[in-house]
């Protein structure tokens, strides 16, 4: 049985918006295993990036965690992180568990070289450092995302392409040997291109360092190509768990099925794409019972009354779907 590194219980993320209580993440449980990639997708607004940023206790000021743990086992020890102190958490963010924020542009301070933030980020954990030494391994970790060491450490942001910044923060996140990582849409603001070499990049790193990684992106194409398994996020819910082939070539969620359609194909016909039927719901006011039941090709009477619950279809593949009660 694969090994845990995170436990997520009943989370649930709460923000206070003029119209009411937004709950953006709902009572979610997740296990992340140990060495795995896993992959974070849904529609923009479901609730991914909340989640992501809730498990290292980061919240946007008018919101909250309502209720939930985040448990991780590191070394033996498991670290309660949502009861952690604000100098606990200080020092276990970066050091246990790392964060690329979506759009890098907005993570570097304008006025310090990139050498600089290397080196605040390690005296803020360990206090006065070597400069020679921090820049040995900054080195070490620039040359690991393919940039030339000598030039970007002197660089400022502005003089960068996105590219170089997202490969610099990837560095950066680095620095001090997490354990984990959480990568937020790392390749949504980047070319094509840019964004293939991105993901075999950080395919890469993992092949070399077992790092369990979180990925997050709307996009289901992208995580073919990295995810070892695939978490579905719909309205705060997960609907459904699984490993990559089983999302992609067994999908049980109407939802999900309903993303899998919608990816377009370079060669297929662009009358085999379907869109997603309906808007999404108002997230104030979400759908009772299942809140994709609106826009379900496949609701039944229950759906509208009874929340459907997350359970094990056989192998690990987990589904909330009344489908499979
Ligand atoms: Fe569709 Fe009902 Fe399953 Fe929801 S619970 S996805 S409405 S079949």
């Amino acid at each position: 049985m694969e090994e845990a590194l995170v436990n997520i219980r009943g989370l649930t993320v709460e923000f206070r918006i003029p119209r009411g209580i937004l709950r953006a993440v709902d009572n979610v449980d997740l296990d992340i295993y140990k060495g795995e990639v896993l992959g974070l997708a849904g529609e923009s607004g479901c609730g991914k990036s909340v989640l992501a940023h809730a498990m290292l206790k980061i919240v946007d000021p008018n919101g909250y965690i309502k209720s939930g743990k985040v448990i991780f086992n590191l070394e033996g020890e498991k670290i309660d992180v949502l009861s952690l102190s604000k100098e606990a958490l200080r020092k276990f963010r970066w050091s246990k568990a790392a964060i690329v924020f979506q759009g890098a542009m907005n993570s570097f301070n304008p006025l310090i070289r990139i050498g600089d933030h290397f080196i605040d980020t390690v005296e803020d954990h360990k206090g006065h450092v070597s400069k020679t030494s921090v820049f040995e391994t900054a080195s070490r970790l620039l040359k690991e995302v393919r940039l030339d060491a000598n030039q970007v450490l002197r660089m400022f942001q502005h003089e960068m392409s996105g590219g170089m910044k997202q490969r610099s923060l990837i560095a950066l996140s680095f620095i001090l040997s997490p354990n984990f990582i959480i990568l937020d849409e790392p390749t949504s603001a980047l070319d094509v291109l840019t964004q293939k070499f991105i993901v075999k990049l950080l395919r890469d790193i993992h092949e070399k360092t077992g790092l369990t990684m979180l990925f997050i992106t709307h996009d289901l194409a992208v995580l073919a190509e990295i995810a070892d398994r695939i978490a579905i996020m719909y309205l705060g819910n997960i609907v459904e768990v699984a490993d990559t082939e089983s999302i992609f070539y067994d999908p049980k969620h109407p939802y999900t099925e309903a993303l899998i359609k919608a990816i377009p194909s370079i060669t297929g016909s662009l009358e085999d794409l379907r869109p997603l039927p309906g808007p999404v719901p108002d997230p104030v006011n979400p759908p009772s019972g299942c809140k994709f039941h609106p826009r379900c090709p496949k609701r039944m009477d229950i759906c509208a009354k009874v929340k459907p619950k997350l359970v094990d279809v056989g192998g690990g593949h987990m589904v909330a779907c009344h489908l499979y009660d």
